[in-house]
C-alpha cells in the first residue's frame, strides 16, 4: 500500500487507523450484515455511533451543559449563512473581523442577512497578519463578534482570542481541535470537518443554547439551530457515514489527548518554519507572531522554481503543496493527522532543494 504524505488543505489527510477501521466495517458493520451507510438513521447500530460522536466531541471541547454540539450538513459555508440567519436580529449589528479570504466569505453572507460592521480589516495585509485586540472597533450592543481562528489561505492563526462583550463566534474550520481552547470564551464555534476531524460536506457546531432562541419566527425549520438542538442533529436524515468517520476521529483524538496532539502540531510546524527561516531562498508570507501551525505558506524566488518545487516534492511522495489558486506560492497543510515523518521529510526536502537551486 502506497500512502504518501498528504499536505492537502482540505479535504485532507486522516489518521490511517481511522481509515482502516472504516474499511474493516464497510461491508458488515459490527455483525449487522450491512454497511452503516445502508442502516437506518433511527436504528440501534447508527444510534450508538451518533450518541458516541456527540459525547466524544462534547468531551473534547469541554462543553458545559448550556452548550449544544451539532453535526450539520453543508460544511462551513452553510454556517456562514445559518449564523446570521439565527443570531443577527433585524435592527442589530454583527461585528466581523476581516482577516482574509474565509472571513470575507462569512462577511459576504452576513451582509445578505443584516447589518455588519467590519471591526478590523487586515484582509489584504502583506505579509499577512491579524489585528491586535486594541485595533478592534467593536459595536456596543453587537449581536455577536465573528472571527476566523485560522485563515487557511493566508496562513495566519489567532494565538489568543480577544475578550468581547458580545458573544464571540469563530470559524474554526482549519484548526478545530488542533489545540486546547476554552469553549466558554465563545458563544458559538463551527468548523467544516474536512481538515482535522473528518470528511467534507459536514460541520461541527457548538453553541450556547440561549443564542439559538434568537432566530426569527419565519426562519425555515431546517435552517434553525433550535430544530437541530431539539432533535439532536437527527431532524433530517443526517450524513450518517460522515458522522461515523467523525466519531472514529474523536476516538483517535481522545486516545492521543489534545495536549499531545497540540505538542506534535507545534513540533511539525516548527520543523517546516525552521527550514523557511534557515535561508533567504524561502520567504514566509505571514508575520511571524501570527504564523499558522496548520497552513504554512511561503514563496520561492520565482514561480518556475515554485512549480519545480511542487513537482519534485510530489515525486518524493509529498503531495498537495501547491498554494491556493488565488495567491500562488507553496502551502503545506499540516493538520492533526499528518505524521511527524511527513513534516520531517518536507523540511529535509526544503533544505536540499534550496541548496541545489539557491
Ligand atoms: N472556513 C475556512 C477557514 C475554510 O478553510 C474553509 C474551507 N477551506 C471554509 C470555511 C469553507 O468550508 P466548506 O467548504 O466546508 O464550506
Amino acid at each position: 500500500m502506497a500512502r504518501i504524505f498528504n499536505f492537502n488543505a482540505g479535504p485532507a489527510t486522516l489518521p490511517l487507523e481511522v481509515l482502516e477501521e472504516a474499511q474493516r466495517d464497510l461491508l458488515d458493520f459490527q455483525g449487522t450484515g450491512m454497511s452503516l451507510i445502508e442502516s437506518s438513521h433511527r436504528g440501534k447500530a447508527y444510534d450508538a455511533v451518533h450518541a458516541e460522536a456527540v459525547a466524544n466531541y462534547r468531551q473534547l471541547l469541554h462543553c458545559p451543559d448550556d452548550y449544544a454540539v451539532l453535526f450539520l450538513p453543508g460544511g462551513a459555508s452553510m454556517q456562514f449563512a445559518m449564523l446570521p440567519l439565527n443570531l443577527l436580529p433585524a435592527g442589530q449589528t454583527a461585528d466581523y473581523i476581516h482577516s482574509g479570504a474565509w472571513a470575507s466569505k462569512a462577511i459576504k453572507e452576513a451582509r445578505l442577512v443584516g447589518k455588519v460592521n467590519i471591526a478590523a480589516d487586515t484582509g489584504k495585509a502583506q505579509p499577512a497578519r491579524l489585528p491586535a485586540a486594541g485595533e478592534l472597533q467593536l459595536t456596543p450592543g453587537a449581536a455577536y463578534v465573528h472571527l476566523t481562528s485560522n485563515e487557511t489561505i493566508a496562513g495566519t492563526q489567532w494565538k489568543t482570542f480577544p475578550q468581547t462583550a458580545a458573544p464571540l463566534v469563530a470559524d474554526m474550520s482549519s484548526d478545530i481541535l488542533s489545540r486546547p481552547f476554552d469553549i466558554r470564551q465563545f458563544g458559538m464555534i463551527y468548523a467544516g470537518a474536512q481538515k482535522n476531524i473528518g470528511p467534507s460536506g459536514i460541520a461541527l457546531v457548538a453553541l450556547r443554547k440561549d443564542l439559538a432562541a434568537r432566530a426569527p419566527a419565519n426562519l425555515p425549520v431546517m435552517l434553525r439551530y433550535q430544530t437541530h438542538i431539539e432533535e439532536n442533529s437527527l431532524y433530517n436524515t443526517p450524513p450518517t457515514f460522515s458522522i461515523y468517520l467523525m466519531m472514529l476521529v474523536s476516538r483517535w483524538l481522545l486516545k492521543n489527548g489534545l495536549e499531545t496532539v497540540y505538542r506534535r502540531n507545534r513540533e511539525k510546524a516548527d520543523k517546516i518554519y525552521a527550514a523557511i527561516d534557515a535561508t533567504e531562498f524561502y520567504r514566509g508570507t505571514a508575520v511571524r507572531e501570527f504564523r499558522s501551525d496548520m497552513n504554512i505558506t511561503f514563496r520561492l524566488p520565482s514561480e518556475p522554481l515554485e512549480e519545480q518545487f511542487v513537482k519534485e516534492a510530489s515525486r518524493q511522495g509529498m503531495s498537495g503543496l501547491k498554494g491556493h489558486r488565488s495567491v500562488g506560492g507553496v502551502r503545506a497543510s499540516v493538520y492533526n493527522a499528518l505524521p511527524m515523518e511527513g513534516a520531517q521529510a518536507l523540511a529535509d526536502f526544503m533544505r536540499e532543494f534550496a541548496r541545489k537551486n539557491g
